[in-house]
């Protein structure tokens, strides 16, 4: 499917506002990182919403090939470095 945009941003269809919210968000629910009452409502829409539905199966595609192409390697070190920066910047900012 090349067809232009997948239609996510195009105003072809009739997009409804809720659409939009929810596409925003498509990552997110991905990661699980919505609390229990987004989730809830994005559960809902995805139900009686097929376009969402198919935008959130290939991104998750997406997201697997991206896994298992280049599965991300950080050494320790940069663990560590990132943790250390994080720490600091919660710890002293300036
Ligand atoms: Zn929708």
């Amino acid at each position: 499917m090349t067809n232009k945009n997948a239609g996510i941003d195009g105003s072809t269809h009739h997009t409804k506002k809720g659409c939009v919210d929810k596409l925003k968000k498509m990552s997110d629910y991905v990661d699980n990182d919505l609390d229990n009452v987004a989730k809830k409502s994005f559960d809902d829409h995805l139900a009686n919403c097929p376009p969402c539905l198919m935008v959130l199966k290939s991104l998750r595609k997406t997201l697997e090939i991206f896994k298992t192409d280049k599965t991300p390697e950080l050494p320790k070190n940069l663990a560590n470095e990132l943790k250390e920066k994080i720490l600091h910047k919660t710890d002293g900012g300036r």
